[in-house]
C-alpha cells in the first residue's frame, strides 16, 4: 500500500460547510457534540465520530460537548459512562465543560411534549405494536390514520399525563407525532415521541417510566446546547426531515442543522456493539478491553496510541459515503509511529541455550546499544553480555544453504550489538532435541569484523541467561480471518482467527525491557512492536503484548 506521508488530511466535506457558514455569519461559533449511548465500550468507529467532531471544533476555536445519549436505560450502565469518558480523554479530547445527559432534559422534553400537544401536533395512541405495523404501510404504500389520531387537546393532554403518572403498562400507550401517514419518508408516518418503560433508570432512578425515543430526544437537546452542526452518521439521513419538523414545531431558541457523513468499517472487523457485546459475553475474548477487540480500550491494551489513531482517522477522510476501509491502514498508523517513537530491545520468544565455551564462567561485559537506531535523544542501555545465552531455536541450525542467514554449525553469525560467534557443537536431550548449542567468540569482533575476513552469516537478536528476564509475551494477532466477518447473512462468529491469541510463557528479554511501566511500547528486534501489559506488567512479571508484526503478514 502507498500513502503520501506529506499529504494534508485528506479533504472534510464539513469542514468546507462550517467555513462558508462562519464567513456568511451563520454562525459565530462552531459548537459540536459527541452523542454516546452508554450501552457498550467505544469502537475505533467512535474514534472516527470523536475525531470529527472534536477535530471540527479544535480547528475552528468552537467547543464539543460530550453527551449521554441515555434514552434507553435497560441497556445503559455506570460502567459505560465511565470507560467512554476515560476513552476521549486518552485519545487526548476534552470536553467543554462537564459531561451532559439527555436524562438531565427530561423534564423539557416533557414539556416540549406537551407544547405539541397543545397545537394539535402530537397524540395518544392506542395501538398496539403489530397494529401499528399495519397502519403505517410500506415503502410502496402509503400508511393509514390511527383511529386515535383525532383525540381532542384536552384527552391528549390528560392521557399524556396519566402516562407519566405510571397508570398505564408498557406497550398500552405512546405519544405519536401528528404529521402524514402519507409520506414517502417512513420517518415521517406519525413517529412515536414517547414510550412507557417501566424501568429503573441509572441517572434519573424511578422518576420516569416514560422515554422519549432518539428522535424526540436528539435535535431538542442540539437546540438546548446550542449545537450548530449535529454531525452524525448517514443512518441518520432519513431521520434529517423529522430532525427539522421537530424543531420547527417547538419553541427552540437555536437552530441546529444536521450533517451526515459515513461510518468507518474496517475491514476484518465488526464495529457494532451488539455483536461485541456477544463476543464479551460468550467469553470469545477476555472481555471489552481484551486486546483483539476493536474497542479504543482494547486498542489501548494491545499498543496502539492516541497519536496513531488520531493519523489514522484523518489519513482515511470523512466522506458522504460508506465504505471499507482496509484495516493494514490503521496498523500502517501504528507501526509508522512505533517505528519513529519506540525504543529497541531484544527478546528471544523460542529460547535455545548457547555456551560459549571460551567465555570465563563468571565474566560480565557491559555492553551498551543505542535504544533506538535515529533518535539519539532516548540515550543507551546496558546489555550484559555473558558465557551463557539464550537466542531463538529458529535462528540456528545444524545444516543450511546461504540463504539462511543465521547460526549454522561450524560458520558465523554476528550477536546483535555484540560479539560474532562460531558454532561448534549440538547437544542433545534423551529424546534426540537439541537442548544446547555449544559455540565460541571470535576475538576481536566486538563492533568490527573478523580479522580472518570470514564474515558472519548474518545478525540474530540474544539475551544473557544469567542475567536476562524470563517474561509472558502475548502474540495477537487479529481477531477474525474473513474481510467481512458480518456481511450480508455470514455470521461473525463463523470467521474467528483460531490464532489470534498465543500465549509465549517463558520468553527472554534483555534486562533493561523488565525496566518497562506499563503501556511503554517498545519493538522487540526482528519480531515486532510490544507494549507492556497495563494491568498484569511489573518488573517482578513482565507480561508484553504484541501491538503488531514488523511487516503486513496479511496482504499477498
Ligand atoms: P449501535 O452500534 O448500538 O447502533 P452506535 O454505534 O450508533 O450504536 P452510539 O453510541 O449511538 O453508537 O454512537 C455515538 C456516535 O458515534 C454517533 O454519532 C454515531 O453516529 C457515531 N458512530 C458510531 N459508529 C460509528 C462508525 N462506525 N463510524 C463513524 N461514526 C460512528
Ligand atoms: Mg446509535
Amino acid at each position: 500500500m502507498y500513502l503520501d506521508m506529506d499529504d494534508a488530511p485528506a479533504s472534510n466535506f464539513l469542514q468546507t460547510i462550517i467555513s462558508e457558514d462562519l464567513a456568511a455569519g451563520r454562525v459565530s461559533e462552531v459548537v459540536t457534540r459527541f452523542p454516546p449511548e452508554p450501552n457498550g465500550y467505544l469502537h475505533v468507529g467512535h474514534a472516527k465520530s470523536i475525531s470529527v467532531n472534536f477535530g471540527l471544533a479544535e480547528a475552528n476555536g468552537g467547543r464539543c460537548n460530550l453527551r449521554f445519549d441515555d434514552t434507553n436505560p435497560e441497556k445503559e450502565s455506570q460502567e459505560f459512562i465511565e470507560s467512554i469518558q476515560e476513552d476521549i480523554r486518552w485519545l487526548g479530547y476534552r470536553w467543554d465543560g462537564e459531561p451532559r445527559y439527555a436524562s438531565s432534559y427530561f423534564q423539557q422534553l416533557y414539556d416540549w411534549a406537551e407544547h405539541l400537544v397543545r397545537n394539535g401536533d402530537a397524540y395518544v395512541c392506542d395501538l398496539d405494536a403489530d397494529q401499528a405495523r399495519e397502519y403505517r404501510g410500506t415503502l410502496t404504500e402509503a400508511g393509514r390514520n390511527s383511529p386515535y389520531r383525532e383525540r381532542s387537546v384536552e384527552e391528549n393532554l390528560d392521557l399524556l399525563a396519566r402516562m407519566k403518572a405510571g397508570e398505564f403498562d408498557e406497550g398500552a400507550k405512546v405519544l405519536r407525532a401528528k404529521i402524514d401517514m402519507a409520506s414517502p419518508n417512513m420517518n415521517l408516518r406519525d413517529p412515536i415521541l414517547y414510550r412507557i418503560r417501566k424501568v429503573r433508570h441509572h441517572q434519573t432512578g424511578n422518576d420516569w417510566v416514560i422515554y422519549p425515543t432518539y428522535d424526540f430526544a436528539h435535535g431538542q437537546e442540539d437546540a438546548i446546547e446550542g449545537i450548530t452542526h449535529s454531525i452524525c452518521t448517514l443512518e441518520f439521513e432519513d431521520h434529517r426531515p423529522l430532525y427539522d419538523w421537530l424543531l420547527e414545531h417547538l419553541p427552540v431558541s437555536c437552530r441546529p442543522r444536521q450533517y451526515e457523513f459515513g461510518r468507518l468499517n474496517p475491514s476484518y472487523t465488526v464495529t457494532s456493539k451488539r455483536k461485541l457485546k456477544q463476543l464479551v459475553d460468550q467469553g470469545v475474548v477476555a472481555g471489552w478491553d481484551d486486546p483483539r477487540m476493536p474497542t479504543i480500550a482494547g486498542m489501548r491494551r494491545r499498543g496502539y496510541t492516541p497519536a496513531a489513531i488520531r493519523r489514522f482517522c484523518d489519513m482515511i477522510g470523512t466522506t458522504r459515503s460508506d465504505g471499507v476501509v482496509d484495516v493494514a491502514m490503521l496498523e500502517f498508523a501504528i507501526r509508522e509511529d512505533l517505528n519513529e517513537n519506540a525504543p529497541r530491545g531484544m527478546c528471544v520468544l523460542n529460547p535455545l541455550k548457547v555456551v560459549l565455551t571460551d567465555y570465563p564462567e563468571d565474566k560480565v561485559e557491559e555492553l551498551s546499544a543505542p535504544r533506538h537506531p535515529s533518535r539519539v535523544d532516548l540515550g543507551e542501555r546496558v546489555l550484559p553480555f555473558t558465557r551463557e545465552l539464550f537466542i531463538d531455536a529458529d535462528d540456528f541450525r545444524e545444516e543450511a544453504n546461504k540463504k539462511y542467514k543465521r547460526l549454522v554449525l561450524g560458520k558465523r553469525v554476528r550477536l546483535r550489538n555484540a560479539w560474532v560467534i562460531e558454532a561448534d557443537e549440538v547437544v542433545r536431550d534423551d529424546s534426540g532435541q537439541i537442548v544446547e548449542v555449544r559455540a565460541h567468540t571470535v576475538p576481536g569482533t566486538l563492533g568490527e569484523n573478523p580479522a580472518d575476513g570470514v564474515k558472519p552469516r548474518g545478525v540474530i537478536q540474544w539475551v544473557s541467561a544469567s542475567h536476562g528476564r524470563r517474561a509472558e509475551v502475548r502474540l495477537y494477532d487479529r481477531l477474525f480471518n474473513d474481510e467481512a466477518p458480518d456481511k450480508g447473512d455470514k455470521d461473525f462468529l463463523d470467521h474467528l482467527n483460531p490464532e489470534s491469541l498465543r500465549v509465549v510463557e517463558q520468553a527472554w528479554i534483555e534486562p533493561a525491557l523488565a525496566q518497562a511501566r506499563p503501556e511503554d511500547s517498545y519493538q522487540f528486534e526482528r519480531e515486532g512492536y510490544f507494549v507492556a501489559d497495563r494491568y498484569d506488567h511489573s518488573t517482578d512479571t513482565p507480561v508484553f503484548n504484541r501491538t503488531i508484526g514488523l511487516r503486513d503478514s496479511w496482504s499477498d
